[in-house]
Protein backbone atom coordinates (compact mmCIF):
# COMPACT_ATOMS: atom_id res chain seq x y z
CA UNK A 1 0.00 0.00 0.00
CA UNK A 2 1.25 3.44 -0.81
CA UNK A 3 1.10 5.25 2.16
CA UNK A 4 4.83 7.22 1.81
CA UNK A 5 4.10 10.02 1.19
CA UNK A 6 1.01 12.89 1.39
CA UNK A 7 1.28 12.83 -2.63
CA UNK A 8 0.95 9.38 -2.87
CA UNK A 9 -1.61 9.59 -0.15
CA UNK A 10 -4.04 11.74 -2.26
CA UNK A 11 -3.15 10.04 -5.42
CA UNK A 12 -4.12 6.77 -4.16
CA UNK A 13 -7.61 8.13 -3.24
CA UNK A 14 -8.17 9.53 -6.62
CA UNK A 15 -7.15 6.93 -8.25
CA UNK A 16 -10.07 4.66 -6.52
CA UNK A 17 -12.31 7.28 -6.28
CA UNK A 18 -12.71 7.37 -2.48
CA UNK A 19 -11.74 10.09 0.73
CA UNK A 20 -8.64 10.20 2.15
CA UNK A 21 -10.11 7.77 5.02
CA UNK A 22 -10.66 4.87 3.21
CA UNK A 23 -7.09 4.43 2.62
CA UNK A 24 -6.24 4.37 5.77
CA UNK A 25 -9.02 2.55 6.75
CA UNK A 26 -7.88 -0.55 4.30
CA UNK A 27 -3.85 0.45 5.55
CA UNK A 28 -5.11 -0.43 8.90
CA UNK A 29 -6.91 -4.19 7.26
CA UNK A 30 -4.14 -4.92 5.17
CA UNK A 31 -1.12 -3.95 7.54
CA UNK A 32 -2.29 -4.50 10.94
CA UNK A 33 -4.75 -7.58 10.08
CA UNK A 34 -8.11 -6.41 11.91
CA UNK A 35 -11.30 -6.48 10.19
CA UNK A 36 -13.24 -3.14 9.28
CA UNK A 37 -15.67 -3.72 12.48
CA UNK A 38 -12.67 -4.09 14.72
CA UNK A 39 -11.43 -0.84 13.65
CA UNK A 40 -14.16 1.08 14.45
CA UNK A 41 -14.85 -0.22 17.52
CA UNK A 42 -11.48 0.39 18.33
CA UNK A 43 -11.66 4.18 17.27
CA UNK A 44 -15.15 4.56 19.16
CA UNK A 45 -12.75 3.08 22.26
CA UNK A 46 -10.13 5.54 21.74
CA UNK A 47 -12.58 8.61 21.17
CA UNK A 48 -14.58 7.80 24.51
CA UNK A 49 -11.05 7.83 26.67
CA UNK A 50 -10.12 11.66 24.82
CA UNK A 51 -13.93 12.71 25.65
CA UNK A 52 -13.04 11.15 29.48
CA UNK A 53 -9.59 12.87 29.38
CA UNK A 54 -11.17 16.23 29.27
CA UNK A 55 -14.55 15.92 31.51
CA UNK A 56 -11.83 14.55 33.91
CA UNK A 57 -10.01 17.84 33.34
CA UNK A 58 -12.83 19.90 33.74
CA UNK A 59 -14.18 18.51 36.51
CA UNK A 60 -12.16 17.64 39.12
CA UNK A 61 -8.87 20.10 40.50
CA UNK A 62 -5.81 19.63 38.87
CA UNK A 63 -2.67 19.83 40.42
CA UNK A 64 0.63 17.42 39.70
CA UNK A 65 2.72 15.67 42.32
CA UNK A 66 5.06 18.73 41.17
CA UNK A 67 2.63 21.79 42.13
CA UNK A 68 3.48 23.21 37.82
CA UNK A 69 0.63 22.06 36.30
CA UNK A 70 -2.65 23.28 38.34
CA UNK A 71 -6.40 23.62 36.61
CA UNK A 72 -5.46 25.26 33.49
CA UNK A 73 -8.48 23.77 31.94
CA UNK A 74 -11.00 24.83 34.51
CA UNK A 75 -9.31 28.31 35.14
CA UNK A 76 -10.32 29.01 31.05
CA UNK A 77 -13.65 27.51 31.29
CA UNK A 78 -14.71 29.36 34.62
CA UNK A 79 -13.27 32.94 32.65
CA UNK A 80 -15.65 35.48 31.30
CA UNK A 81 -12.99 37.36 29.96
CA UNK A 82 -12.99 36.48 25.78
CA UNK A 83 -10.54 37.45 23.53
CA UNK A 84 -11.95 36.10 20.56
CA UNK A 85 -14.97 34.48 21.59
CA UNK A 86 -16.34 31.88 24.28
CA UNK A 87 -15.64 28.89 21.50
CA UNK A 88 -12.14 30.16 21.32
CA UNK A 89 -11.53 30.34 25.08
CA UNK A 90 -13.33 26.70 25.34
CA UNK A 91 -11.15 25.01 23.03
CA UNK A 92 -7.97 26.14 24.33
CA UNK A 93 -9.74 24.85 28.05
CA UNK A 94 -10.52 21.45 25.99
CA UNK A 95 -7.00 20.87 25.17
CA UNK A 96 -5.40 21.71 28.46
CA UNK A 97 -7.67 19.68 30.12
CA UNK A 98 -6.93 16.72 28.53
CA UNK A 99 -3.28 17.40 28.80
CA UNK A 100 -3.50 18.37 32.73
CA UNK A 101 -5.23 14.68 32.80
CA UNK A 102 -2.55 13.30 31.13
CA UNK A 103 0.11 15.53 33.78
CA UNK A 104 -1.85 14.30 36.62
CA UNK A 105 -1.35 10.34 35.49
CA UNK A 106 -4.84 9.89 34.28
CA UNK A 107 -5.59 7.68 31.26
CA UNK A 108 -5.23 8.92 28.29
CA UNK A 109 -4.33 8.04 24.48
CA UNK A 110 -1.14 9.37 23.28
CA UNK A 111 -1.90 10.56 19.76
CA UNK A 112 0.94 10.96 18.81
CA UNK A 113 2.44 11.52 21.94
CA UNK A 114 1.96 11.65 26.02
CA UNK A 115 3.22 15.24 25.66
CA UNK A 116 0.78 16.47 22.66
CA UNK A 117 -1.95 14.37 24.34
CA UNK A 118 -4.38 17.00 24.91
CA UNK A 119 -4.49 18.35 21.15
CA UNK A 120 -6.67 15.73 19.50
CA UNK A 121 -9.27 15.65 22.31
CA UNK A 122 -9.64 19.32 22.42
CA UNK A 123 -10.18 19.75 18.68
CA UNK A 124 -12.49 16.60 18.53
CA UNK A 125 -14.68 17.70 21.85
CA UNK A 126 -14.93 21.20 20.82
CA UNK A 127 -16.18 19.46 16.65
CA UNK A 128 -18.77 17.17 18.46
CA UNK A 129 -19.96 19.96 20.76
CA UNK A 130 -19.69 23.39 18.88
CA UNK A 131 -20.52 22.43 15.13
CA UNK A 132 -22.27 19.13 16.37
CA UNK A 133 -20.32 16.92 14.21
CA UNK A 134 -21.46 13.09 14.37
CA UNK A 135 -19.04 10.40 16.05
CA UNK A 136 -18.96 8.51 12.76
CA UNK A 137 -17.35 11.86 10.90
CA UNK A 138 -15.17 12.56 13.71
CA UNK A 139 -14.26 8.76 13.71
CA UNK A 140 -13.29 9.33 9.63
CA UNK A 141 -11.54 12.65 11.23
CA UNK A 142 -9.25 10.15 13.12
CA UNK A 143 -8.59 8.00 10.51
CA UNK A 144 -7.24 11.22 8.74
CA UNK A 145 -4.99 11.87 11.43
CA UNK A 146 -3.64 8.89 12.18
CA UNK A 147 -2.38 9.29 8.13
CA UNK A 148 -1.00 12.13 9.10
CA UNK A 149 1.14 11.13 11.71
CA UNK A 150 2.04 7.99 9.86
CA UNK A 151 3.91 9.67 7.20
CA UNK A 152 5.48 12.05 9.05
CA UNK A 153 6.33 9.86 10.80
CA UNK A 154 8.48 8.19 8.05
CA UNK A 155 9.53 11.65 6.78
CA UNK A 156 10.46 13.25 9.68
CA UNK A 157 9.81 12.34 13.17
CA UNK A 158 6.68 12.70 16.09
CA UNK A 159 9.17 12.44 19.18
CA UNK A 160 10.06 15.67 21.12
CA UNK A 161 13.41 13.45 22.09
CA UNK A 162 13.93 13.50 17.84
CA UNK A 163 12.68 16.24 16.58
CA UNK A 164 11.70 18.65 18.95
CA UNK A 165 8.47 20.22 20.13
CA UNK A 166 7.29 20.80 16.27
CA UNK A 167 7.27 16.84 15.73
CA UNK A 168 5.86 16.21 18.96
CA UNK A 169 2.61 19.36 19.31
CA UNK A 170 3.18 20.34 15.49
CA UNK A 171 2.09 16.88 14.55
CA UNK A 172 -0.74 16.49 16.68
CA UNK A 173 -1.74 19.88 15.88
CA UNK A 174 -1.60 19.27 12.08
CA UNK A 175 -3.42 16.07 12.52
CA UNK A 176 -6.01 17.75 14.09
CA UNK A 177 -6.19 20.64 11.20
CA UNK A 178 -6.66 17.79 8.95
CA UNK A 179 -9.65 17.02 10.90
CA UNK A 180 -11.28 20.05 11.24
CA UNK A 181 -10.82 20.94 7.52
CA UNK A 182 -12.20 17.20 6.92
CA UNK A 183 -15.37 17.78 9.05
CA UNK A 184 -16.29 21.15 8.25
CA UNK A 185 -16.28 20.15 4.37
CA UNK A 186 -12.72 20.84 3.29
CA UNK A 187 -11.52 18.28 -0.21
CA UNK A 188 -8.62 16.10 -0.26
CA UNK A 189 -6.69 19.15 -1.37
CA UNK A 190 -7.61 21.25 1.74
CA UNK A 191 -6.96 18.62 3.90
CA UNK A 192 -3.32 18.34 3.19
CA UNK A 193 -3.36 22.04 2.94
CA UNK A 194 -4.10 22.12 6.51
CA UNK A 195 -1.27 19.90 7.67
CA UNK A 196 1.20 22.13 5.43
CA UNK A 197 -0.19 25.73 7.22
CA UNK A 198 0.24 23.69 10.39
CA UNK A 199 3.68 22.96 10.29
CA UNK A 200 4.83 25.45 8.41
CA UNK A 201 3.67 27.90 11.85
CA UNK A 202 5.23 25.10 14.22
CA UNK A 203 8.41 24.61 12.48
CA UNK A 204 11.46 24.84 14.82
CA UNK A 205 9.59 25.30 17.86
CA UNK A 206 12.10 23.10 20.48
CA UNK A 207 11.79 20.53 23.36
CA UNK A 208 12.23 22.07 26.50
CA UNK A 209 10.51 20.80 29.35
CA UNK A 210 11.10 22.18 32.63
CA UNK A 211 12.68 19.43 35.32
CA UNK A 212 12.14 17.12 32.64
CA UNK A 213 8.39 16.54 33.40
CA UNK A 214 6.10 16.72 30.15
CA UNK A 215 4.24 19.21 32.07
CA UNK A 216 5.52 22.82 31.68
CA UNK A 217 5.49 24.12 28.85
CA UNK A 218 4.01 21.08 27.59
CA UNK A 219 0.21 21.88 28.99
CA UNK A 220 0.58 25.60 27.61
CA UNK A 221 1.34 24.41 24.23
CA UNK A 222 -1.71 22.10 23.39
CA UNK A 223 -3.38 25.19 24.34
CA UNK A 224 -1.60 27.30 21.63
CA UNK A 225 -1.46 24.09 19.46
CA UNK A 226 -5.00 23.69 18.61
CA UNK A 227 -5.12 27.61 17.89
CA UNK A 228 -2.54 27.40 15.49
CA UNK A 229 -4.11 23.83 14.15
CA UNK A 230 -7.69 25.90 14.27
CA UNK A 231 -5.97 28.90 11.88
CA UNK A 232 -4.62 26.50 9.88
CA UNK A 233 -7.65 24.75 9.04
CA UNK A 234 -9.42 28.23 8.80
CA UNK A 235 -7.28 29.45 6.01
CA UNK A 236 -7.63 26.01 3.95
CA UNK A 237 -11.01 26.08 4.36
CA UNK A 238 -10.96 29.98 2.59
CA UNK A 239 -9.05 28.36 -0.26
CA UNK A 240 -5.51 29.63 1.00
CA UNK A 241 -2.25 27.83 0.14
CA UNK A 242 0.70 27.01 1.79
CA UNK A 243 3.11 27.45 -1.57
CA UNK A 244 5.27 24.73 -0.55
CA UNK A 245 3.87 21.06 -1.11
CA UNK A 246 3.01 19.55 2.35
CA UNK A 247 5.61 16.66 1.45
CA UNK A 248 8.59 19.63 1.43
CA UNK A 249 7.21 21.37 4.45
CA UNK A 250 7.37 18.17 6.22
CA UNK A 251 11.04 17.34 4.96
CA UNK A 252 11.94 20.90 6.31
CA UNK A 253 10.67 19.73 9.46
CA UNK A 254 12.89 16.44 9.59
CA UNK A 255 15.79 18.72 8.63
CA UNK A 256 15.05 21.13 11.13
CA UNK A 257 14.88 18.38 13.49
CA UNK A 258 18.04 16.47 12.77
CA UNK A 259 20.35 19.39 13.08
CA UNK A 260 18.82 20.67 16.24
CA UNK A 261 20.88 20.71 19.49
CA UNK A 262 20.36 18.51 21.52
CA UNK A 263 19.45 20.78 24.45
CA UNK A 264 16.12 21.27 22.50
CA UNK A 265 15.24 18.06 22.76
CA UNK A 266 14.07 16.92 26.21
CA UNK A 267 16.48 16.72 27.45
CA UNK A 268 15.67 19.87 29.58
CA UNK A 269 19.08 21.82 28.95
CA UNK A 270 17.78 24.38 27.13
CA UNK A 271 15.22 26.97 26.09
CA UNK A 272 12.57 26.97 29.16
CA UNK A 273 13.96 24.72 31.14
CA UNK A 274 17.68 26.37 31.22
CA UNK A 275 16.37 29.46 32.67
CA UNK A 276 17.17 30.35 36.00
CA UNK A 277 13.69 30.02 37.48
CA UNK A 278 13.12 26.35 35.93
CA UNK A 279 16.40 25.37 36.93
CA UNK A 280 15.54 26.64 40.85
CA UNK A 281 12.06 24.84 40.12
CA UNK A 282 13.97 21.89 39.14
CA UNK A 283 16.55 21.83 42.14
CA UNK A 284 13.58 22.07 44.54
CA UNK A 285 11.36 18.93 42.76
CA UNK A 286 14.42 17.09 42.62
CA UNK A 287 15.86 17.48 46.53
CA UNK A 288 12.28 17.11 47.48
CA UNK A 289 12.00 13.78 45.83
CA UNK A 290 15.58 12.62 46.84
CA UNK A 291 14.03 13.22 50.84
CA UNK A 292 11.05 10.40 50.03
CA UNK A 293 12.49 7.64 51.57
CA UNK A 294 11.20 4.44 50.68
CA UNK A 295 10.55 2.11 53.83
CA UNK A 296 9.69 -1.62 53.97
CA UNK A 297 6.04 -2.20 54.98
CA UNK A 298 6.06 -4.36 58.69
CA UNK A 299 5.82 -7.72 58.42
S1 LIG B 1 8.07 20.42 25.29
FE1 LIG B 1 8.85 18.38 24.82
S2 LIG B 1 7.88 17.01 26.31
FE2 LIG B 1 6.67 18.93 26.24
S3 LIG B 1 5.04 18.59 24.69
FE3 LIG B 1 6.78 19.56 23.65
S4 LIG B 1 7.93 17.79 22.84
FE4 LIG B 1 6.59 16.99 24.43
Amino acid sequence: MRLESFASWKALAEERGVPLWRIVLDYEIHQKGRTEQEVWSRLAQVYAVMRDAVETGLREPRQTFSGLVRDTGKKLLSSSIYVISPEFSLLIAYATAAKETNACMGRVVAAPTAGASGILPGIYTFLAKHHKTQEKTIYEAMLIGAGVALIIEKKASIAGAVGGCQAETGTAAAMGAAGITYALGGNADQILESVALTIMNMLGLICDPVAGLVELPCVKRNGSAVVIAAAAAQMALAGDTAVIPVDEVVAAMGEVGAIMDSRFKETALGGIAATPTAQAIARRIWSDTASIRYEEPPL
